[in-house]
């Protein structure tokens, strides 16, 4: 599963008018759009923000059973995986790459390749 991550107009102007909102899926085909506030956050809560995103993309992939609220179903697909999301002061998705050991590349290209290791640096 490949998922690009564009920057996206739409994007900034619904971050504009909503500032905990940085991303959205379903937009274009496999892309995770950002906005250009984005770029800014601290990792942790890319991290959280585009794993919750994911969660959204793995909906036709990941089947569970839960309440009918598909911001909740997001966070629990990618808890599925083994990514637990928590939400800081702002109510911006955080998850901690370091314990989690969260399985993606931010590189270059703006690719996030989804990897099924995890280390069990912490052995949680
Ligand atoms: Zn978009
Ligand atoms: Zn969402």
């Amino acid at each position: 599963m490949k998922i690009k991550v564009k920057h996206c107009k739409l994007a900034d102007a619904e971050h504009k008018e909503e500032p905990r909102i940085f991303a959205h899926v379903f937009h274009h085909k496999d892309v995770i759009c950002v906005c250009k506030a984005f770029d800014k956050l601290p990792i942790e809560n890319k991290t959280g923000i585009l794993w919750h995103e994911l969660g959204h993309l793995l909906g036709n992939k990941i089947y569970l059973y839960g309440p009918d609220d598909e911001e909740i179903m997001a966070d629990m697909r990618a808890q599925a995986m083994g990514i637990r999301i928590w939400y800081d002061k702002d109510k911006i998705q955080w998850a901690c790459e370091d314990i989690y050991h969260v399985a993606y590349q931010y590189n270059n290209n703006k690719t996030i390749v989804l990897k099924e290791k995890r280390k069990q640096k912490y052995g949680i």
